[in-house]
């Protein structure tokens, strides 16, 4: 097995205990310079971080320019953007098993079918999903649980790598609300666009309208999460932190 591999194995086995949080950072290989700036200007043996440092300063001036809430997400410290490579021609396997929990119901399914529809076609992202019915093929699970002992109804757990792309993901769905009422299809399909939101790569809006609102009751896109989809799907995905060049010998 190779080491990246190994290390991609080992960080699985860690997101899986510490699904609580609701994404991890693959702690791998060496560090993020390819995601765009001018290679012409990578100098004999090393790295021009002054090129570097500079393409990520016009992407965080595009973002600050965009009225778009990536923006909110590089206030709230995570300088890093992580989205999908294009996925059209081979669509992301999702298996959403039917059934799993108390409660489950058919509807439920076809509810997360419909919210994956949504973002496909309203939002002009270059990502389609395919339902698989064999979860060893899958690269996003849908788990369905009872409930969960927090105020929440859903969980988006994603992987990425050191580059910023996303390698799988797995969107934790409940039947119930905390305190045990039986969750009604439209209220899964509610659900599951945000979090589906976050499978993406999207983090929170600040608007209350925004279906990527943290406590959202938005039953549909808007043209600000459309818009904010589009910009990261224009973007490379990577760091926008400023970089540390290795110090001289
Ligand atoms: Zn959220």
């Amino acid at each position: 097995m190779r080491p990246r591999f190994l290390v991609l194995t080992v960080a699985l086995a860690l997101a899986a205990i510490l699904l609580l949080r609701r994404s991890t950072q693959v702690p791998s290989v060496p560090p993020a310079i390819g995601s765009g700036p001018d290679r012409s200007g990578v100098q004999a043996g090393g790295v021009d971080w002054d090129s570097v440092r500079a393409f990520r300063a016009r992407v965080r001036q595009r973002i600050a320019e965009s009225n778009t809430y990536l923006q909110v997400m590089l206030a709230e410290g995570d300088s890093m953007l992580k989205r999908w490579p294009e996925r059209v021609a081979n669509p992301i396997p999702i298996y959403i098993p039917e059934g799993g929990a108390r409660g489950y119901r058919v509807a439920y399914g076809r509810a997360v079918e419909n919210a994956l529809n949504r973002w496909q076609r309203g939002s002009f992202i270059p990502v389609q999903f395919q339902r698989v019915r064999d979860s060893a093929q899958a690269e996003v699970i849908v788990r369905w649980i009872d409930r969960f002992a927090t105020q929440r109804t859903g969980q988006a757990h994603v992987v990425w790598n050191s580059m910023g792309w996303l390698l799988r993901g797995t969107l934790m769905l409940a039947t119930h609300t905390p305190d045990g009422r039986p969750l009604p299809p439209d209220g899964v399909y509610t659900v599951a666009l945000h979090e589906i939101g976050h499978l993406l790569g999207l983090g929170h809006s600040d608007d209350p309208d925004d279906v990527m609102y943290p406590t959202t009751r938005i039953h549909d896109l808007t043209t600000r999460d459309r818009r904010t989809a589009g910009l990261l799907y224009a973007l490379p995905p990577g760091s926008l932190g400023d970089p540390r060049p290795p110090s001289a010998p």
